[in-house]
């Protein structure tokens, strides 16, 4: 038999032929996972998925055999898992291997901690003596001495390499265990600096003769008693280190979280009876999920129309029906309240992924999706690769975010990905959203997806209202705060309600603008402005670190007059002190969350309401529920608009509604506060009517990209030239265009560029961008990667490094 395998270290992932020995036809199957060995040569053994199986003699085939079976041989990918593979290579345009990659964890996909045990049962039953093949007697025999062995170990207390298959043999017959067993991972900790708080007077003059660790001193001096990491200090650790030597700085381990377990949790909720328009909306969806066939819907509903409800509902009649699910947000650890409402109903049936897991629990949560012992798995983009079988229903909520869509390869969209697993699983696909994607939108409109509108709140809550600041006109209450806006959160605090105050930072945010000369600091190596941090007193680049000191006055006219345009939170929270000096200010941006459970103990205390402010960038827009808020206000709601990107209209509106949806959610009703400096935009247009106000978005600004033809009246394909080297960046994305232009007929697209990408430098390479607009057809994934190769062979020498991004989400 011969079988079709990819390997990452065998042809450079391309699949080939091997032979496939009689003894082990029986056991393999599409989807294993494998040993392969070269039958010449080093005989070194790598793994390999199997995609399909022959008979057939094939000429092409390598001097390469299938040489063990692994993970018992039970396929690591089912029918539909494999089929899904292959659409995204070729959707994608990226290599099969890639997305297999992409799909197992990577705790999956390695023998390095495969563990054999000896069962309580084969120890008793002196299990050597009654076992007949010779091999299966020394294995047993090694084991009933040691008890426990890695499979290396016993490979090498044997001197033999192919295990596998008789380990699972004697693992069938209950004499062994087979597993993965990793090492316990510590909390991932980083070292931090501050200046020891015992300092010697002169210190400063002992370090006169080590300008670097004087350098470094003034610095760690200038972020007070507060730690932080070399880089963000901008100094080597071997300057700080011989400070430390010094007795003049301090070391602190610092814990990194990206962790589930936020520290937030809410009180069991009352179990709730649907709403009409709820029961209406279920009754057509679990009627679409009985029909077991291939369906679309997308959930249209407004902020706090209590899609989750029906969520819940739904998967209810899934798991009642004896099928599996799962759903998808687009950051666990920014919505712990979804996660935490749809364990509440789930209980042990539910596995939430999460990327802080350590390689243990990831391994088990993938094998218990993969025994079917857990039938719901919840979590981010890649969650929509869970191992199960007989799949019902996939939820994406929240459809319309940029976190689904992956910004490495393989570069899939997780929404799209999960359209065509339903597709190929013969399942129902719920996309729900308050502000859809203009591409599942459109989708809806033109009949691919079934449309469900809940255009109210539940339980009668109205609306809010959105009021628009315009800040050219408005007196101000400090630099950022109008004076509207000052009396409005003050209003709230007398009534003992809670305010949500969004920064929005997306784009250029956070830099500095000199209203005299216009010069905005920008970083040398990224070409990007600097962001202004407050405490460090300085300037940072958020691509690379780099960092430069501050300077009160215009580095180009020196005037004074500095614009900060779109100060940081910190910043803000300044402010909010000075105008409320009794009030405790909750902060939420990148800088307060990054120690373990911070973000949950943030939440917390805002849901206890031992805080009544809570002012954050866009991570307080998303999926918070929380009744008492009443007022909402943004600080700068037109800042999302400058970015150069065709969909800066519609992120912008989407953003704006779903903050705005967070004010008002209970009884008592709820205002929004825009503040803008240029409100002639549509978005506000459309924002301000009370009804439809997304359709009419919608409809306006797909006129736009109509005229313009832009997504989702085409599809973009970017392709990336990126070198040290820009002559030959430019060079080789110049030949990208030229072979694009000679493949690509005039009517089924156009081609743009090169040009220097938006952020045109990042981390001293230059990058340059080639697009496609695709009207018709598709670009055959065999020509692009024939292009990729030719190209990055060609540009070799410069160290040229090529990709491809379909359907890319940032054009930047
Ligand atoms: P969405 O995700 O659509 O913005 P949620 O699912 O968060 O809305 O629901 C909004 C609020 O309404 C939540 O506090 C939820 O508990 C509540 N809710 C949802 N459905 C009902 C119902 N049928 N009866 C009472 N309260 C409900
Ligand atoms: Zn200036
Ligand atoms: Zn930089």
């Amino acid at each position: 038999m011969y079988a079709l395998i990819v390997s990452e270290k065998i042809f450079r992932g391309d699949p080939f032929v091997a032979i496939v020995p009689d003894t082990l036809e029986q056991e393999i199957q599409p989807g294993s996972m494998v040993l392969i060995s070269t039958k010449k040569g080093s005989g070194r053994v790598s793994i390999g998925y199997i995609l399909s199986l022959s008979t057939e003699e094939n000429l092409i085939t390598a001097e390469i055999e299938v040489a063990d079976i692994l993970y018992s041989g039970i396929p690591v990918l089912n029918a539909s898992l494999l089929q899904l593979t292959g659409w995204i290579a070729d959707y994608y345009l990226t290599r099969r291997i890639d997305t297999l990659n992409a799909m197992l964890p990577a705790a999956v996909r390695t023998t390095v901690h495969d563990v054999v045990e000896i069962t309580e049962f084969a120890l008793k039953a002196e299990a050597p003596k009654i076992i007949s093949t010779a091999l299966r007697r020394s294995i047993m025999q090694i084991m009933a001495r040691e008890k426990r062995l890695t499979v290396h170990q016993l490979q090498r207390l044997l001197g033999k390499k192919q295990l596998y298959r008789t380990l699972s043999e004697l693992e069938r017959g209950g004499h062994l265990l087979l597993s993965k067993k990793f090492s316990s991972t510590k909390p991932k900790l980083r070292s931090g600096y501050r200046l020891n708080p015992s300092l010697p007077e002169e210190s400063a003059a002992m370090l006169k003769h080590s300008p670097k660790q004087l350098e470094a001193l003034t610095r760690l001096a200038a972020i007070g008693n507060t730690c932080a990491f070399a880089e963000t200090i901008g100094c080597s650790k071997e300057v700080l280190n011989a400070l430390i030597k010094k007795g003049f700085a301090e070391k602190v381990e610092i814990e990194i979280t990206s962790s589930f377990s936020t520290g937030f949790a809410e009180e069991v909720q009352p179990s709730k009876t649907a709403t009409a328009s709820q029961q209406k909306a279920l009754l057509q969806l679990v009627g679409a999920f009985e029909k077991e066939e291939y369906g679309t819907f997308l959930l249209h509903g407004v902020t706090g129309s209590g899609k989750t409800l029906i969520y819940i509902e739904l998967l209810k009649a899934v798991m009642a029906a004896g099928k599996t699910a799962i759903v998808l947000v687009p950051e666990i650890a920014l919505t712990p309240q979804t996660a935490g409402r749809f364990r509440e109903h789930f209980h042990d049936e539910i596995t939430i992924l999460h990327s802080a897991m350590s390689n243990q629990e990831k391994y088990d949560a993938w094998h218990s999706l993969q025994h079917g012992k857990s039938r719901i798995a919840l979590g981010a983009r890649s969650t929509i690769f869970a191992p199960l079988e007989n799949l019902g229903v996939i939820i994406v909520d929240e459809e319309h975010d940029g976190a689904y869509k992956q910004d490495r390869n393989p570069r899939y969209h997780a929404r799209d990905t999960a359209i065509m697993r339903a597709m190929f699983s013969k399942a129902l696909c719920i996309l729900g959203s308050a502000t859809p994607s203009f591409e599942s939108y459109n989708n809806a409109m033109n009949g691919k997806y079934t449309l469900i509108e809940l255009p109210d709140r539940v339980d009668g809550a109205t609306m809010p209202g959105i009021h628009l600041v315009w800040m050219k006109e408005s007196p101000k209450a400090s630099p950022s705060i109008s004076e509207l806006l000052y009396r409005q959160i003050a209003l709230r605090l007398e009534k003992g309600e809670q305010v949500i105050l969004l920064q929005n930072r997306r784009g250029f945010a956070g830099s500095i603008f000199c209203l005299d000369c216009g010069h905005t600091p920008l970083c040398t190596f990224c070409n990007i402005p600097l962001v202004y941090h407050a405490t460090e007193q300085h300037l940072r680049c958020h691509y690379c670190g780099h960092i430069k000191s501050y300077t009160a006055a215009c580095v180009k006219c020196s005037s004074t007059n500095l614009f900060f345009k779109s100060s940081g939170t910190e910043r803000i929270e300044e402010e909010l002190q000075t105008l409320f000096p009794e009030e405790k200010i909750l902060r939420m941006d990148v800088d307060t969350t990054t120690t373990k459970g911070s973000h949950g103990r943030i939440l917390r205390e805002f849901h206890e309401q031992k805080a009544r402010i809570l002012l954050g960038t866009q991570m307080v827009a998303k999926g918070l529920d929380f009744p008492e808020v009443t007022l909402v206000g943004v600080l700068m709601a037109d800042i999302g608009l400058n970015i150069p990107d065709f969909r800066a209209s519609e992120r912008t509106f989407s953003l704006l509604t779903q903050v705005a949806g967070r004010s008002g959610r209970s009884s008592k009703a709820g205002e929004v506060y825009l503040q803008v400096f240029n409100r002639e935009s549509d978005v506000f247009t459309a924002l301000l009517q009370r009804e439809e106000s997304y359709k009419k978005f919608f409809l306006q600004e797909m006129a736009v990209r109509k005229e313009l033809r832009y997504p989702p009246t085409s599809r973009l394909i970017k392709f990336e030239c990126n070198s040290e080297d820009e002559k030959q960046a430019e060079a080789a994305a110049l030949s990208c265009r030229e072979t694009l232009i000679r493949q690509l007929p005039q009517a089924n697209g156009t081609v743009l560029g090169p040009a220097p990408a938006g952020i045109a430098k990042i981390r001293g390479r230059y990058r340059y961008h080639v697009l496609v607009k695709l009207f018709d057809g598709k670009l055959s994934p065999h020509f692009i990667k024939q292009m990729g190769d030719d190209i990055t062979n060609r540009f070799r020498s410069s160290g040229l490094s090529f990709t491809v991004d379909v359907d890319p989400q940032n054009l930047m």
